[in-house]
Formats: structure tokens, C-alpha cells, sequence
């Protein structure tokens, strides 16, 4: 069995480890034996919808997100648009998930357009938001778990109609520091401002990540085989008591 993993961009959006979450799921699903490639596509390359199981968009810098803009828009956006619709599994984080959206308004004024595929938008502010950050998740089985992540952004990204909030705030900001929720999340595709070491510390959001994709490429029986989380869970709690109670880390 095979998963394609699509990391789109990896040159310019690339933000405090953001490869992180690729490998993330690349090593879960590789242990269960499934046959893993990691494509990079950037600029001038093309894609094929079919090609592709999982989508990840990294987070970027303001001057980043302008490099890739008119290739996102005009070269990929209808593919991208199609495969979202499509149900194809996307994470987008941080400039990412801003890119996915309507527009980026940087905190000097400056526009700049999005690609649209989903209704939010973003507008940039001169303080940034910079934190570790936990959230709490509802995953489909309806267990509600905590998640760490690490922000650090200038824009606030404000939902529209047809989206729902990623996650609840519990530390940090999330979306705009003022509704309490992160992130966004529409048919497969989910957008979070957590960065490179979201999946790695939250194994069971890699884990929903994977299957999902595998369900779209061999149907719904597909049921992911189960796999130790003791190491990840740990570092996660550490994170956790760290951000929580200030506790020194060990992993
Ligand atoms: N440039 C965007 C902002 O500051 C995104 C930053 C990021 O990806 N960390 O809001």
C-alpha cells in the first residue's frame, strides 16, 4: 500500500521546523508498512490531483507568501480548489493556512490576495502573537484530547461561512487572540497556526491524518493498524506540564 505525500513549496515556507509534521507522518505510516514518498512542488512544478494523498503547506514568512502567490493562484489553484472539494487531505499551517484563505492583509497595509479556495481571511497586526500553545481537540471517535503546538504570527485569520474552528484555545492565541478557537477546518482539509512540532507531539492527529487519506485511496473498510503512541504521548505531556506549569522538559 502507498501514501503520496505532496509537501508543497518547502523551499519558501518553511517556518520553525515545519518538515517536522512530514515526517511525522511519514514515520507513522511507514511502521505499519505502508509505502511512503515525500514529493516536493514548488514553484514552476506541476501537479496531478490523482498523484497526491496528502497536501501539507508549511507556514512563511510575509515576504515568502508573496514568492508563492502567483504560482499558488494562477498555475495551481484550480487542482488545489478540485482536490479540497474533492475531500483530499490537506494541513496547511500558519502562512499556509493564511494562503488557503481570501486574503492577507500584512500589518503595513500591504495586500495581498489568496488563493480563495476557503472563506477566511486574515489581517495582519505589528504585535505578534508568540507562544507555546495548547489547545483541545475533538477527535471523530468524540475523545477529546489535549494538543501543544508552538505559534508565532501576525495575522488574525477570522472564519467564514462552511468552516469550523480547528480547535479550542486553552494557552495562546489561536485564530485572532479574540474568540478562542485555532485554526480551521473544511471537508478533509485542516488549518492550524501550531507549527513543525504539531503532528510529532499528537499522534493521534497524525494517525486520524493517515487514515483519512488511506480511506480516499482504498475505500472505508481501510482501518489504520494500531501503533504504540507511549513516546509521543510523553513528550507531549512534558510540553504540556512545561507550558502549563513551567516544568523543565526532558524529551
Ligand atoms: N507571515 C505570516 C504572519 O506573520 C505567517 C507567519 C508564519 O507562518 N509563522 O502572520
Amino acid at each position: 500500500m502507498k501514501l503520496v505525500i505532496g509537501h508543497f513549496y518547502p523551499d519558501l515556507l518553511n517556518l520553525y521546523g515545519d518538515r517536522g509534521n512530514v515526517l511525522a507522518l511519514y514515520r507513522r505510516a511507514s511502521l505499519r508498512g505502508i509505502d511512503v514518498e515525500i514529493r516536493s512542488i514548488s514553484v514552476g512544478d506541476e501537479i496531478n490531483e490523482d498523484d497526491i494523498d496528502i497536501c501539507f503547506f508549511g507556514g512563511g514568512q510575509d515576504s515568502e507568501q508573496n514568492i508563492m502567490a502567483k504560482d499558488l493562484i494562477e498555475e495551481k489553484g484550480s487542482i488545489i480548489k478540485n482536490m479540497i472539494e474533492n475531500g483530499k487531505v490537506f494541513l496547511c499551517i500558519c502562512g499556509g493556512y493564511q494562503m488557503l484563505g481570501q486574503y492577507y492583509r500584512e500589518h503595513d497595509g500591504s495586500m495581498l490576495k489568496c488563493l480563495g479556495a476557503l472563506p477566511h481571511y486574515t489581517e495582519g497586526k505589528k504585535e505578534r502573537f508568540i507562544n507555546d500553545t495548547v489547545y483541545e481537540f475533538t477527535l471523530p471517535s468524540g475523545e477529546v484530547t489535549k494538543v501543544v503546538g508552538f505559534e508565532n504570527h501576525s495575522g488574525r485569520t477570522y472564519l467564514g461561512e462552511g468552516e469550523k474552528p480547528f480547535m479550542k484555545v486553552i494557552t495562546g492565541h489561536g485564530n485572532n487572540g479574540e474568540d478562542g478557537y485555532e485554526g480551521a477546518v473544511y471537508k478533509n482539509t485542516f488549518c492550524t497556526y501550531s507549527h513543525g512540532s504539531f503532528l510529532p507531539k499528537n499522534p493521534l492527529i497524525t494517525d486520524m491524518l493517515i487514515e483519512i487519506a488511506m480511506r480516499n485511496r482504498y475505500g472505508n473498510d481501510y482501518v489504520l493498524p494500531p501503533l504504540d503512541v507511549s513516546v509521543e504521548n510523553e513528550a507531549r505531556d512534558q510540553a504540556f506540564d512545561y507550558i502549563q506549569n513551567g516544568k523543565e522538559q526532558m524529551i
